[in-house]
């Protein structure tokens, strides 16, 4: 019922380009299209399913089916139930999460999730090396390597390559094991506590993500560069995909979380729109 007048709108407006299209060609309709076709986005989320990876004292993804074919009265229908955990696959990290007053997740200001993003490659260092630390000499490289600083107010994104090693729990976490005692088998790089404060002692970033399971690498006891990003009120973004389909810099971020209502964290569907 919901759906119907939009098809609706959509048969009308396609039978009203079709006719425009035979009588005369729409310059506007089609400089639109073109410029549709050149824009080219990414998605750097994972899927939600049974092989979603959570930290490992965390309640994993389940679907539940509702009803799924075809009804009695002829129409065909499909709904299912789904539980995670706010801390689970592509999600993002309210700075509420370790941060007594930061925002809760339906507090962060859109402006902080959507903008200009630049990506920091470190997985020459970091794809073969489990307790690697992002530092400020990787940050330094890249300034240098582009010839200029990280933007003011921009999301940064920091390519481990982690994400090929993705939904293999023993590659990508460090272990197949889950509960307490699986916390201190885990090894997987992130970004190192001297980094995070330079990040936001020097440079005025917008938000941070990266391709592994969280920012403080597996090894990490205290979470510092969670608690020292969060404090500041920058969003973080974990267990993202695709990033060696991104440039250095020159591209768009979109990353809307669902709006959980005094969240710690929540899913989080994360695009990257290329400039043409
Ligand atoms: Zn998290």
């Amino acid at each position: 019922m919901i759906k119907y007048p939009y098809y609706l709108c959509l048969f009308l407006t396609i039978c009203h380009s079709c006719d425009e299209k035979h009588n005369h060609p729409n310059l506007l309709e089609q400089d639109a299209l073109k410029v549709a076709k050149a824009k080219v986005i990414v998605d750097l989320s994972h899927d939600y399913s049974a092989e979603t990876i959570y930290w490992v004292t965390a309640k994993e993804f389940q679907l539940d089916t509702v009803f799924k074919g075809d009804t009695d009265k002829g129409f065909y229908y499909a709904a299912n139930n789904f539980s995670t955990a706010e801390h689970g696959g592509t999600h993002i990290d309210a700075p509420i999460h370790f941060a007594k007053n930061g925002q809760t997740v339906d507090e962060i200001p859109l402006e902080k999730l959507m903008g200009p993003a630049i990506k920091i490659d470190v997985s020459k260092s970091a794809f073969t090396s489990p307790d690697y630390l992002i530092s400020i000499q990787d940050f330094l490289d890249w300034e240098e390597k582009e010839n200029t600083q990280i933007p003011e107010g921009s999301i940064v994104l920091l390519q481990t390559n982690y994400s090929k090693y993705y939904p293999d729990k023993l590659k990508y976490l460090g272990t197949e094991e889950r509960g307490p005692d699986a916390i201190k088998q885990l090894h997987f790089p992130g970004l190192s506590p001297e980094a995070a404060t330079w990040l936001v002692e020097k440079r005025n970033i917008n938000a941070i993500g990266l391709d592994t399971p969280s920012i403080d690498f597996g090894q990490s006891e205290y979470f510092k560069s969670h608690v020292i990003l969060l404090s500041k009120n920058i969003p973080v973004f974990e267990n993202l995909t695709n990033l060696d389909q991104l440039p250095a810099s020159g591209f768009e971020i979109i990353a809307l979380p669902m709006k959980i209502k005094e969240g710690s964290g929540a899913p989080l569907r994360i695009v990257a729109i290329l400039n043409p």
